[in-house]
């Protein structure tokens, strides 16, 4: 992720996230920070960035010439690093870093109080991008028309006012950085964290186990993993009660689905773990109905109870979703002629059997050498898989979704994890089957699922003989009746 702040104040930025766990981000080439000095760019012979607003009023404003000549030249080296790795890449590579030449404007995020408010949600979003540019106010903030021309997002601290933007645009960047891969040194830590989930944390205690005579709960000390786990799931929920009512009744509201949903565990697996691993918003709930948006996978899905209950539930979307996942036959016939509100319609693809890992124990451990991919396999994989493309590739591979299975130095296969949480992309080379590594992988995939306490679950093509018997031989089990996904046209 390459952060691009353009400000009066750069040493400000830099010597404030330069320290701690974003400077061996930085140092390790995990994240990259470029200020850029707006004072740089004016045309003034007295170097001059501001003046006084039309109309009279307090303060200065900053002048538009200034902040767009920055700008620009901030896209340029975007867009000129872009071609340079384009051309060494391949000659029909077509990364997200082209998105500057390429006409799709580098999402640049104007630090107001008059903004969205920020929040970990929107952290996750932009997290996925490769490059953010932020714009910094001062004074009495930018003239008008600098900000219509450049500006994707306008975002807010809060309601309150500061002095500039360079506070707001380091805070950004703090949070948006620890959600990319390998920036905490144990990716679980952000998993378990206030807001990752629907609960606010549990409270926290090291040693000593005894300070100023208060004594650390005794579940914690009991080394019992489980009585810790409920111990904390149930201080998060009276912590998220007390101090936010409204997380909480969020939280309430979908463990009621949840019951529903959990009357066929087989067929709502995928339902269910976009509830337990903290992706799911609730769109509509009624009596054996219930719509939710996996915010991870970008999909909705829907569990119905009949047509007419399905069509109430569809018509909760105000936007279409990539794609809508359906649990029933009957609403086949709904969704291939349902067009959203914003105008958007659906295609109808073949059905899928859910197959979900059911068991605690791990399975036997893969002898072979399995290894997370990087970017640099993003072009074999796009050779290979057909449902993903190069920049959804790249974005999986962004993300640590995407394993390999090596023979030496070379890669013989892959795996992995869709951004919706369903395993799958499996793929052995010609020359490499026959060895067990499909198995491999899938045991690899599965132990690692189990080991962070989520339960592992794939979607398969209902005619897809090979892989139905896998997965069976894996000891997964099938939902009776199929799935199907429907995306956008
Ligand atoms: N005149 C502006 C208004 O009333 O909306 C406020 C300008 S403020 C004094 C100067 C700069 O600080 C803004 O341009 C913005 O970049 C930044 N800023 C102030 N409050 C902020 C907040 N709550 N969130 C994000 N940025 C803020």
């Amino acid at each position: 992720m390459n952060f691009h702040v353009l400000t009066l104040f750069p040493d400000m930025v830099k010597d404030g996230l330069y320290t701690s766990i974003l400077k061996r981000a930085m140092d390790n080439g995990l994240i990259s920070l470029n200020t850029v000095n707006i004072r740089d760019y004016t045309l003034d012979k007295h170097k001059k960035t501001d003046d006084y607003p039309f109309g009279g009023g307090a303060g200065l404003l900053m002048q538009a010439d200034p902040v767009f000549r920055a700008y620009e030249a901030v896209t340029e080296s975007i867009a000129a690093r872009s071609t340079s790795r384009q051309t060494a890449e391949a000659e029909n590579a077509s990364t997200q870093d082209a998105e500057a030449s390429a006409g799709r404007k580098v999402r640049t995020i104007y630090l107001s109080p008059q903004g969205r408010t920020f929040n970990q949600r929107m952290a996750e979003e932009l997290s996925k991008e490769e490059n953010l540019v932020f714009l910094c106010g001062h004074y009495e903030g930018i003239d008008e028309r600098a900000l219509e021309e450049i500006v994707t997002d306008t975002v807010s601290m809060g309601d309150f006012v500061l002095t500039g933007g360079e506070l707001a645009a380091m805070m950004m960047i703090d949070a948006i950085s620890r959600l990319i891969p390998g920036v905490l040194h144990n990716d679980f830590s952000a998993k378990d964290e206030s807001f990752s989930g629907y609960l606010l944390e549990y409270p926290q205690y090291t040693r000593p186990e005894i300070w100023h005579g208060k004594r650390v709960p005794e579940a914690l000390l009991s080394g019992d993993h489980k009585k810790i786990r409920e111990w904390r799931q149930q201080k998060a929920e009276e912590r998220t009660k007390e101090r936010r009512p409204d997380l909480y009744a969020e939280y309430l509201e979908l463990q009621s689905c949840k019951e529903m949903l959990m009357k066929n565990k087989l067929l709502y697996r995928d339902m269910i773990e976009t509830i337990d691993r903290g992706v799911a918003k609730l769109l509509y709930k009624e009596e054996g109905t219930v719509l939710l948006y996996n915010r991870a996978g970008e999909a909705c899905q829907l569990m119905a109870r009949d047509a007419e209950a399905g069509k109430r539930a569809l018509a909760a979307l105000s936007e279409a979703p990539d794609a809508i996942i359906s649990h029933e036959s009957f609403m086949d016939e709904v969704l291939r002629d349902f067009v959203c509100k914003d105008g958007a319609a659906y295609e109808m693809c073949p059905p899928c059997v859910q197959m979900s890992y059911t068991r605690k124990e791990l399975l036997p451990a893969p002898k072979s050498d399995i290894r997370l991919l990087t970017e640099d396999y993003a072009e074999i994989i796009d050779e290979n898989y057909d449902l993903l493309s190069i920049d959804g590739i790249r974005e999986h591979l962004r993300e640590g979704r995407l394993f390999g299975i090596f023979e030496g130095e070379v890669l013989a296969g892959f795996a992995g994890e869709h951004s919706d949480g369903s395993m799958g992309m499996l793929f052995v080379f010609p020359k490499y089957r026959g060895k067990g590594y499909a198995m491999e992988l899938e045991r690899f995939l599965i132990n690692e699922t189990v080991k962070r306490g989520d339960t592992p679950y794939c979607q398969i093509f209902f005619d897809n003989e090979a892989s139905l018997r896998l997965q069976e031989k894996l000891s997964l089990y099938a939902a009776k009746g199929n799935i199907r996904w429907f995306v956008k046209k």
